[in-house]
């Protein structure tokens, strides 16, 4: 598999436990869309309480539309994580590949644990002591809003 950016091959290997592609020259790597949650999760334990719920993530520069998957040759959708215009990320709907620019990941991290808090403090605010909102509606609240990041839009 060539990086779609620099046309160099990429270099298997392992991140936090998920098996990824990576590219040397520019530090974009290749996941599978299925490794993500877990990703996020991992990355976001070590920095979680540095974030502040209401942090700003500066727009990561759009290198623009990577066209062909580097790991089917199938068509790419670029769209921005959670709906948002700050990380423009390109998922293969064929193979489930999502490629990640280098800043890409850590901006991502990011707005996952300011998500994650904003629904923790709704949670604590408008939802104290009601019993329609349990614990599992809570997760699948974050849940929902975490899969948002990939509607494709
Ligand atoms: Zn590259
Ligand atoms: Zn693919």
């Amino acid at each position: 598999m060539r990086c779609p950016r620099c046309n160099v091959a990429l270099t298997d290997g392992m991140y936090e436990g998920e098996s990824v592609s990576h590219c040397s020259t520019c530090g974009g790597v290749l996941i599978n869309r299925r490794s993500l949650s877990t990703l996020l999760r991992r990355l976001s334990s070590d920095i979680y309480d540095k974030i502040d719920i209401n942090a700003v993530i500066p727009q990561v520069p759009d290198p623009g539309k990577v066209h062909e998957c580097p790991a089917c040759n199938g068509l790419m959708d670029h769209y921005g994580y959670m709906e948002s215009n700050k990380v423009q990320i390109d998922c293969c709907d064929e193979c489930g590949a999502l490629w990640l620019d280098a800043l890409e990941l850590a901006a991502m991290t990011k707005m996952y644990i300011a998500s994650n808090k904003h629904f923790k403090h709704l949670r604590k605010t408008e939802y104290e002591g009601s019993d329609l909102f349990s614990g599992y509606a809570y997760s699948m609240a974050v849940s929902g809003a975490f899969l948002l990041g990939f509607s494709i839009g």
